[in-house]
């Protein structure tokens, strides 16, 4: 059975899963390959998934193995689009690619350097793992929240995650997007930055959404 063509049908059931469908038409669309039918039969074989009428469901076993598919796939994107600076179509390519061969240590270490992000470059979320939970300061991070940075130092943003109450046009119009610098002046009472001549303060929820790698 191509384990390839397993992995691809495992993650996009992963993604179905989260926008709540089940259809197996939908899957067979999404996959693209005429080999799909026969590979999914084999798969409900082996008690990966489940396949009934017009629907398609991953069974325990497959979804947790849908579930480390999908962390290692958004953790190689957030690597490669944000700390490595390859473009979107480049790291998408690369993070289906590595996917398949990261080990789980290697995984929770690079989760652990991109300080434990919640989400992939598209928004989507990235599946938790014991890294993200356990004392997070096994290996010193590449990249860090804002909150993490001493005051007095200065970081590079490598990428924010949008709050709900946080607007990027706004925060990008003060210069508060990847890529640019700031200073850490002050945690509290509330957060200072200085960006290029420019000194602000941010909401802690917006903070928390910044990640830096220290200068
Ligand atoms: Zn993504
Ligand atoms: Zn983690």
């Amino acid at each position: 059975m191509s384990k390839k063509l397993t992995d691809e049908i495992l993650e996009l059931l992963w993604s179905m899963k989260e926008k709540g469908s089940k259809s197996y038409k939908g899957l067979i669309d999404g996959i693209g390959d005429k080999n799909a039918h026969e590979v999914m039969k084999k798969m409900e074989k082996s008690g990966l998934i489940v396949i009934e009428d017009d629907s398609v469901e991953l069974k325990d076993k497959g979804l947790s193995r849908a579930r480390d598919l999908t962390r290692r796939h958004r953790l190689a994107e957030r690597l490669f689009h944000d700390v490595l600076d390859v473009d979107m179509e480049e790291s998408e390519y690369t993070a289906c690619e590595m996917e398949h061969f990261l080990s789980p240590t290697v995984t929770d270490s690079v989760c652990s350097f991109l300080g434990h992000p919640p989400t992939c470059p598209h928004g989507k979320p990235i599946p938790r793992g014991d890294c993200c939970s356990k004392y997070k300061h096994t290996f010193k991070p590449i990249v860090m929240q804002l909150k993490e940075l001493e005051v007095g130092a200065n970081g590079r943003i490598v990428f924010i995650v949008p709050s709900e109450d946080s607007r990027l046009e706004r925060l990008s119009s003060l210069g508060i997007i990847a890529g640019s610098t700031l200073k850490l002046k002050q945690k509290k009472p509330s957060f200072v930055v200085q960006v290029d001549e420019t000194t602000l303060a941010l909401d802690s929820a917006i903070a928390d959404g910044i990640y830096v790698k220290q200068l």
